[in-house]
């Protein structure tokens, strides 16, 4: 049995959302900036995907502006924005996914003051902190995502986006992990760029979305043709496009059981290593309120293997899972959102994160807990 628990780092294919991009790929061809009709035909189906995932966001359609993902929409919303807007001060947190923190860490060093906010044991900034950050500065960038891809920890961005706001700040949130997961109306919080990808959503990958409040004008990041009203050069991936609309669709569509359905998967296996592993701990805040329900993140009680070993193990037994975000796993370097929540090497070097997807089964979950049971036998015998 094989079992797929890392649905953070990308989700299946939903096959309904394959059937929508099906004409897209073998049928539709031509080039959406060609003015004849094969080339109207895709422009079209590109724009209705547009006003589809602004209306769930309750933005407008020309707010939306299409990347080949979550990595490529944070780098526009940031480097554009410093560049554009003449900002000199950057606030983030230290737990930021490396999309964010590397574009920063690059600014830094062209001489953009960079202000790192702490976190605390789950993975929350102080409200009290950003405030006086902000206070010495009317013209920041302040980037603080809205849930952790790595311990599930919702932040508060209508708080967050609130003080951004009072302060003259721009509020960026990389929505990536909670886009299509938690309530759409993203767009009625004071927020200014957010972004989605849909391989995190039952979409395709290599795809996914800048929204930028209307009124915002940044420079363009990709330079080349006109295409998203030259915000972003290059020919569109219209079947990507089809696909991470009606993968949104979807999502929206079957929320609250979606919901309802990863929650119990998260409780199932929490309580199932509660009752048999002595010394199991979770990181980050694992509560219903506060916590993606896709998103459970594992402390393994410290035995002297590494997490890579955890992994391995894990791996062997066809359980699939990650010890930090994708994008870091195979890096020797240890998580810097573990790091960032106070956890020591030991403690970090031993914890794995679970992700669920609406694919996944009951089964699913008692057979990782088994394979589990094995791999900790003294542990649970002892
Ligand atoms: N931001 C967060 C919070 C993520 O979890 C990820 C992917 O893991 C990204 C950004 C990058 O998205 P993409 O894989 O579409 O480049």
């Amino acid at each position: 049995m094989k079992v797929y628990l890392d649905n953070a780092a990308s989700t299946p294919l939903d096959p309904e959302v394959f059937e929508a991009m099906k004409p897209w790929l073998l049928e539709n061809h031509g080039n959406p900036s060609s003015s004849h009709h094969h080339g109207r035909i895709l422009r079209a189906e590109i724009e209705k995907s547009r006003k589809k995932i602004a209306t769930f966001l309750g933005a407008a359609p020309s707010e939306i502006f299409f990347t080949s993902g979550g990595t490529e929409a944070d780098n526009m919303a940031i480097q554009c924005c410093i560049e554009g807007l003449g900002i000199k001060h950057i606030i983030t947190t230290v737990i930021e996914h490396h999309a964010v923190t590397h574009c920063v860490e690059k600014l830094e060093k062209k001489g953009i003051r960079v202000t790192w906010l702490p976190v605390n044991s789950v993975g929350r900034i102080s409200l009290i902190d950003l405030e006086n950050a902000l206070k010495t500065d009317q013209n920041a960038f302040v980037s603080i995502m809205h849930a952790n891809n790595e311990l599930g920890t919702i932040n508060d961005i209508r708080a967050i986006g609130e003080i951004c706001h009072r302060h003259g700040a721009k509020f960026h949130s990389d929505t990536v992990q909670t886009m299509a997961h938690v309530h759409s109306k993203l767009r009625e919080m004071p927020i200014d760029f957010i972004t989605g990808s849909a391989h995190k959503f039952y979409g395709p990958k290599g795809v996914g979305f800048l929204y930028i409040r209307s009124g915002i004008l940044i420079p363009p990041f990709v330079l080349g043709g006109s295409q998203e009203r030259n915000q972003r050069a290059g020919t569109e991936n219209v079947p990507g496009i089809v696909g991470m609309a009606a993968a949104m669709e979807k999502c929206y569509g079957i929320l609250e059981e979606k919901t309802k359905k990863l929650r119990a998967f998260k409780s199932r296996l929490k309580a199932g290593l509660e009752a048999n592993i002595p010394g199991i701990k979770f990181n980050g805040d694992t509560t219903i309120e506060g916590s993606l329900p896709t998103i459970l993140n594992v402390a393994f009680p410290s035995d002297g293997s590494d997490e890579s070993m955890i992994l391995f193990n894990l791996d062997i037994n066809g359980i699939s899972v990650s010890g930090g975000s994708a994008c870091t796993s195979g890096s020797v370097k240890g998580s810097h959102v573990l790091a960032g929540i106070g956890c020591s090497p030991d403690h970090a070097a031993n914890s794995v994160r679970f992700s669920f997807g609406v694919q996944n089964t009951n089964e699913d979950i008692d057979f990782a807990l088994e394979k589990i049971k094995e791999i900790f036998p003294v542990k649970v015998n002892g």
